[in-house]
C-alpha cells in the first residue's frame, strides 16, 4: 500500500477546511470502523483498518474535487454513512481517504410518494419530514436514527415494513440513484427504475451516491404490541397466522425464543421470565382487534404503546432484527448472528436444528413479504409472506461455527453471508452488470477496494 501522498493533505485542508479532515487520534479509529465486530471472523482481520484521512465534504461540488484530487493521487475513496453496517462494508481495507457523507444531507423534497435527498440524510429524520407530507417510509432498517439513505441503499438490506413491502430491493421502492463516478473529471450519473439496481448495495464500489429518490407509502399510525407465553409453538402458530392476514396492516412480526427477552433491558418490567415474546407493530385501527386475537388465542399481551408522530422512543423496534443481536452481545460476548431464512418446513426446520445445537442456536425470526403485491389487501395470499429472521449463535469457534451453519444448510435453511466483507455477487449477469458499472465509473479501482471479490482485489499491488 503506497504512502498517502502529503501534498494530497495539503489540498484536502484546503479545499474543506481543517475541521473537515480528521487524521488521526479516536475520531479516525471511530470513523474508520463499523459494526464489523459482530463477527467473531470479521474482528480479527478487520480490527487493525485505518483510513488515513477522513473527509467530510459538506457540498456536492467539494465532494466532486474531493474525487478528483483522490483519483489524480491514486488513493483509496471509501464512502462512510453512519457508520452502523456489520459486515465492515465502510471499513477502509487498503486506507486511503474515507469520504463521510454526513455533512451531504438535505432531504430536497417528498412529493408524490417519492422522496428526493442527499445520501447523509438520516433514515429517522426522513420518516419525520415524510409524515408529516402524509407518507411514511416503506421500509427501514432497525438503526434508523443514525444510518443514512446512502448507507442504507449503499449496504442495507430492509428491516421494519419488511412483512408489507419487503427489502429495499423489491418492487419499484427504488426511483433513482444519481452517482458521481471517481475519475480525474467526475462525471454525474444517473440510474433510476430497473436500470438502478445495479448500483443498489454495491458497498460503495460503484461510484459515490449524491442524490437518491424513494418511492414511500402512504402513512398509517401504529401501535407496538408484545405477545408472551411459555409456549413457543403456540406463539408461533399466532405470529405466523398474523404475518400471513393479509387483512391486518403492520410494519413489524417478530418473534424470540426464550432467553434472548432476557437481554432486554429497558423492557424488563414488561417481559415474563421464561417466556417467549413476540412483538408487533399494527394499523392503530386494527389494535383492538389483533390484541383481542391473540388474548382468545391464549396469549398474554404485555406491552402497548403508540408509535408517536413525529417518531420518539420507546421503539419497539429498537429489538428487532440485528438490535436483537446487540442487545444479546452485550449480556453474553459470545453471542453472535447468522442471516436465516427458512422454507415452508420452517417448524421442522427449527425443531431439528434445536435438537443438534440446543445450547448454540436461539431462534430470533423476522417475517417478511417475498411477494409485497400480495402481502395485504383482498388479493392477498399467505404465501406472499415468508419467514428468515436473524438467530443467535453461541459461538465457540470457528470449526464448530461452520458445523452449525453447514447443519442449517443441509436442513434446507438458507444462510446469509454475513461474517465476510466482500459483497455477494449474486449472478453471472449481476457480476457482469456490476463489473460494466465498475469500469465506467472507477477506471483506476479505487472506491472501496477489496470488497468486490472478483475485481482485483488490491489495486495497489504490484502487477
Ligand atoms: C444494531 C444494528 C441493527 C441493524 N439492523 C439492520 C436492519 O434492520 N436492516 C438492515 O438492512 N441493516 C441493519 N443493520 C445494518 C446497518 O445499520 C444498515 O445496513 C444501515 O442501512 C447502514 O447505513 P449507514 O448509514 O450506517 O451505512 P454505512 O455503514 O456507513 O455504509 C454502508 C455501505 O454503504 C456505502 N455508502 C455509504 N454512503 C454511500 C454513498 N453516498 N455512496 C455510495 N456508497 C455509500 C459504504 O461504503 C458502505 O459500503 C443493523 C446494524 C446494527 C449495528
Amino acid at each position: 500500500m503506497p504512502p498517502f501522498p502529503e501534498p494530497l493533505r495539503t489540498e484536502l485542508r484546503a479545499l474543506l477546511g481543517a475541521e473537515n479532515v480528521v487524521e488521526g487520534g479516536e475520531t479516525l479509529k471511530m470513523l474508520s470502523l463499523d459494526y464489523y465486530w459482530y463477527s467473531p471472523a470479521l474482528r480479527t482481520q478487520l480490527d487493525d483498518k485505518r483510513a488515513d484521512v477522513v473527509v467530510r465534504p459538506g457540498t456536492v461540488g467539494d465532494l466532486r474535487a474531493v474525487l478528483a484530487a483522490c483519483f489524480r493521487a491514486g488513493v483509496a475513496v471509501t464512502p462512510r454513512g453512519g457508520g452502523t453496517g456489520n459486515y465492515g462494508q465502510c471499513v477502509p481495507i487498503y486506507g486511503g481517504a474515507v469520504v463521510d457523507c454526513s455533512r451531504l444531507d438535505r432531504i430536497h423534497s417528498v412529493a408524490d410518494g417519492v422522496l428526493r435527498a442527499e445520501p447523509g440524510a438520516r433514515l429517522g429524520p426522513i420518516e419525520t419530514v415524510a409524515r408529516a407530507a402524509g407518507w411514511e417510509l416503506r421500509c427501514y432498517p432497525s438503526t434508523w436514527m443514525k444510518a443514512t439513505l446512502g448507507g442504507f441503499f449503499g449496504g442495507g438490506a430492509g428491516g421494519i415494513g419488511g412483512v408489507r413491502w419487503g427489502g429495499i430491493a423489491s418492487g419499484d421502492t427504488v426511483k433513482s440513484i444519481t452517482i458521481l463516478t471517481c475519475e480525474a473529471e467526475p462525471r454525474t450519473l444517473r440510474y433510476e427504475g430497473p436500470e438502478a439496481m445495479v448500483a443498489l448495495r454495491t458497498f460503495g464500489t460503484t461510484g459515490y451516491m449524491i442524490e437518491i429518490e424513494m418511492r414511500l407509502a402512504p402513512k398509517l399510525d401504529y401501535d407496538q404490541l408484545a405477545f408472551s407465553t411459555p409456549d413457543w409453538n403456540r406463539l408461533l402458530d399466532w405470529t405466523d397466522a398474523a404475518a400471513r392476514n393479509g387483512a391486518w396492516r403492520k410494519r413489524v412480526a417478530s418473534q424470540f425464543q426464550w432467553p434472548i427477552p432476557s437481554n432486554f433491558k429497558p423492557l424488563k418490567k414488561h417481559l415474563r421470565d421464561g417466556e417467549h415474546v413476540s412483538f408487533m407493530l399494527v394499523d392503530r385501527t386494527q389494535t383492538d382487534e389483533i390484541a383481542a386475537a391473540a388474548e382468545a388465542a391464549g396469549l398474554a399481551v404485555v406491552y402497548r404503546r403508540p408509535l408517536s408522530d413525529p417518531p420518539k422512543p420507546p421503539f419497539l423496534s429498537d429489538f428487532t432484527y440485528n438490535h436483537t443481536t446487540l442487545w444479546a452481545m452485550k449480556s453474553d460476548p459470545s453471542i453472535t448472528y447468522v442471516q436465516a431464512g427458512f422454507t415452508a418446513d420452517f417448524r421442522n426446520q427449527f425443531d431439528a436444528w434445536l435438537r443438534q445445537f440446543p445450547d448454540e442456536v436461539l431462534l430470533h425470526l423476522e417475517w417478511g413479504a417475498v411477494d409485497p403485491a400480495r402481502a395485504v389487501g383482498p388479493d392477498a395470499v399467505p404465501e406472499a409472506i415468508g419467514v428468515g429472521g436473524i438467530p443467535l449463535i453461541r459461538y465457540r469457534d470457528d470449526a464448530r461455527f461452520r458445523e452449525i451453519l453447514a447443519a442449517a444448510t443441509a436442513l434446507g435453511i438458507y444462510i446469509g453471508s454475513t461474517h465476510t466483507y466482500h459483497l455477494p455477487e449474486g449472478t453471472p449477469e449481476t457480476i457482469a452488470a456490476r463489473h460494466a458499472l465498475k469500469h465506467a465509473v472507477d477506471p483506476r479501482g479505487l472506491m472501496n477496494p477489496g470488497k468486490l471479490k472478483s475485481f482485483p482485489l488490491n489495486p495497489f499491488a504490484a502487477a
